[in-house]
């Protein structure tokens, strides 16, 4: 089933001399339990994609539909509804996560939020089933997050996309900002997870090596465009 499709999305910025065409004309479709990567040089409209695709930006047209509804013409309380849906994780953690707040706390910010419970003290087993989830050691429960590596800030991020339940998260870049050995593990991670979870991804990456891997799709993108859309084996394929 199809989980995620766009169709000819364009988001444009007002600029100094005029309107960047940061994402002109997109059509993709992920379906649901697949990986779609997308790749693509620096400022070739990747994020924007992403964000648009989230909902957190609205398009300059075109349409985001999410299980064929669409989140750009639904009104406010519906676009509410589908929020915990889809999550994101972003390149680097520590600009994602405040670093005044112990881990338990920040894992638990999204349940509380979002009125899953009530105190702190009620979400606690969710919160250490989430950071089991994600590989993280009990022991770094009331740390903080500069007080850990990269990999394990990443897996406080991965709990905190995890904790509604969502259908589908958008990596931004996630291990870009990690040590190359590192990398690999939060990448199985993620893999792990999208199996017992039944996750659909949407993989940014400016690295075609990352998406290798994991993706079963890739969409590369050009200056704003979708300039191929074919599978992983095809993409790699030696003709
Ligand atoms: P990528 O993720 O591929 O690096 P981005 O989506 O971040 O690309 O950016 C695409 C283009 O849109 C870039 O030229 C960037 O400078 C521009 N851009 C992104 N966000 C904004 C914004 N809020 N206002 C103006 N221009 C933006
Ligand atoms: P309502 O239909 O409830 O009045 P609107 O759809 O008009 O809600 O939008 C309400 C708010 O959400 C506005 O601030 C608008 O900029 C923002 N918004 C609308 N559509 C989107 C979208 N697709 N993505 C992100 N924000 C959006």
């Amino acid at each position: 089933m199809t989980l995620l499709e766009t169709k000819d999305l364009k988001k444009y910025y007002d600029v100094k001399n005029g309107k960047l065409h940061a994402v002109d004309g997109v059509s993709i479709c992920v379906e649901e339990g697949e990986t779609l990567g997308v790749v693509g040089e620096s400022g070739c409209g990747k994020s924007t994609l992403g964000r648009v695709v989230l909902g957190l930006e609205r398009p300059t047209s075109g349409d985001v539909l999410f299980q064929g509804k669409s989140i750009v013409s639904c009104g406010r309380a519906e676009r509410k509804k589908l929020r915990p849906n889809m999550q994101i994780i972003f390149q680097d953690p520590l600009f994602s996560l405040d670093s005044r707040i112990q881990v338990l706390d920040l894992i638990a910010e999204p349940l509380l939020i979002n009125k899953v419970y009530r105190t702190r003290s009620e979400a606690n087993d969710r919160v250490k089933e989430l950071m089991e989830m994600a590989g993280l050691s009990p022991r770094f429960a009331s740390m903080y997050p500069n007080e850990l590596d990269g990999g394990r800030r990443q897996r406080i991020c991965v709990a905190r996309a995890l904790a509604l339940n969502p259908r589908m998260i958008v990596c931004d870049e996630p291990v870009s900002a990690l040590d190359v050995s590192i990398q690999a593990q939060i990448l199985n991670l993620l893999m792990d997870l999208q199996e017992s979870m039944h996750l659909t991804y949407v993989f940014i990456t400016h690295n075609l090596a990352v998406v290798k891997h994991i993706s079963t799709k890739i969409a590369v993108m050009y200056l704003g465009q979708c300039i191929e859309l074919a599978s992983s084996r095809e993409i790699f394929e030696h003709p």
